[in-house]
């Protein structure tokens, strides 16, 4: 197979694809690796690097034409879908859910599409896979460093001959993948940390990390597959009211929040902006063109109110650490290349197959996942 790997072409998009450490390990396996010129230096690989690991540097045309496979981070422009060819494979974060349609236009082409949301995530043999976990995990972390960054005092607890500085309060809504990585990183900087999900399984995850879990009413929300479920208008605004003395007695709040097919609730209404102490930093990790948890929030923007509280539209946090979330999301593309060949090296995409009939969007000119077949109907 010839692997290509694509430069982004998103402005706030600093990943990759592929790092030279899986081009070498590819090649390895028997591939080809083409790389468009400059598709690693905003995540600091170098176009030499990729040469030293065996890849041919070429540029976009030569890469969209002769890759069998095309890896991509975001889904690519309407114009390079167009160029795509039939038996060319996709593999990508495509948004298969939300633009159905662009879907239905690859498997005409007869595209196959692997869109990396559309992964059954509780299959083990898919979480070498789940880029939605490994770009969650670094987007958590560096939340709790763009937090502490921005807030204008200690996160530790000091004690100097200049007096005692209190340690910050750091309280966490949603506390899945990158939640629970937000925790961690916040106690390990020394803040007080609570955290909160209405998925009661998640107590004991927030408890095992050192953190208070706090409890709401609204704590039975747990839907299919181990995610939340959307909550009622009333259950919202109960929880809404409910977070409002919690929100106002931290110093920072990062919230995570997401329902699989639905905007990401409220959880912070602009009352609770209002209300919040001067420098309290929010982090909107689900903040987006639909919304996000945090009233006001714009993506990739940081707003501060005329009452100095600032607030950050998260939206693509595992690019602001670029580097490594293209090595862990490499590693994902290469586990995904590695299953669908057969034992002659050639692509070999089996619908039937439990993982595959998830991540496949589109293969021979049919739509293969489920929940997009229900989109398009
Ligand atoms: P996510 O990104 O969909 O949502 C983030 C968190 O927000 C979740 O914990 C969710 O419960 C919470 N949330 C949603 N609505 C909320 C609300 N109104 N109020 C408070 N919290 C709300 O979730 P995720 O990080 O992708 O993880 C979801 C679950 O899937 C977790 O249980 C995680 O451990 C599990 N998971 C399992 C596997 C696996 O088994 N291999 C892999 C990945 C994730």
């Amino acid at each position: 197979i010839v692997v290509s790997v694509l430069k982004e072409e998103q402005p706030h998009e600093k990943r990759v694809a592929i790092d030279p450490d899986v081009t070498k390990r590819l090649i390895k396996a028997g591939a080809k690796v083409l790389v468009e010129r400059g598709a690693g230096v905003k995540s600091y690989y170098s176009d030499a690097a990729y040469e030293q690991a065996g890849a041919e540097l070429v540029d976009r045309t030569k890469a969209l034409s002769e890759g069998t496979v095309i890896a991509v981070v975001n889904r690519p422009s309407d114009e390079t879908l167009k160029a795509l060819t039939s038996g060319q494979v996709l593999i990508g974060l495509l948004n298969a859910l939300i633009d159905p349609d662009k879907m239905q236009q690859l498997a005409a082409q007869k595209v196959s599409a692997l869109s990396f949301e559309l992964l059954p995530r509780t299959i083990s043999r898919a979480q070498t896979m789940d880029v939605l976990s490994s770009q969650s995990s670094v987007a958590g972390y560096k939340a709790a460093l763009v937090a502490s960054d921005l807030y204008p005092k200690y996160f530790p607890m000091m004690i100097t001959a200049a007096g005692t500085v209190k340690p910050a309060k750091v309280l966490v809504l949603g506390t899945g993948v990158a939640g629970l990585q937000a925790i961690g990183t916040a106690k390990r900087l020394g803040a007080v940390v609570s955290g909160y999900d209405v998925r009661p399984a998640s107590k004991g995850e927030v408890e095992s990390l050192g953190a208070t879990f706090l409890t709401s009413s609204v704590s039975n929300g747990a839907g299919s597959g181990g995610y939340a479920r959307a909550l009622t208008a009333e259950e919202t605004e109960k929880q809404q009211e409910e977070l409002a003395g919690f929100i106002a007695e931290n110093d920072v709040i990062i919230t995570t929040a997401q329902v699989p097919g639905h905007k990401p609730p409220l959880m912070v209404p602009a009352t609770s902006v209002d209300n919040a102490k001067p420098g309290t930093v929010f982090i909107d990790l689900a903040a987006s063109d639909l919304g996000g948890n945090v009233a006001g929030s714009q993506p990739f923007e940081t707003v501060t109110t005329d009452k100095q509280v600032m607030v950050v539209g998260a939206s693509n946090l595992a690019s602001e650490l670029p580097h490594s979330a293209s090595q862990l999301f490499a590693k994902n593309v290469q586990a995904v290349i590695n299953a669908m060949l057969d034992d002659d090296g050639n692509i070999a995409i089996d619908p039937t197959d439990d993982v595959f009939s998830g991540l496949t969007a589109t293969t021979a000119g049919e739509i293969v996942n489920a929940r997009l077949r229900e989109a398009l109907n």
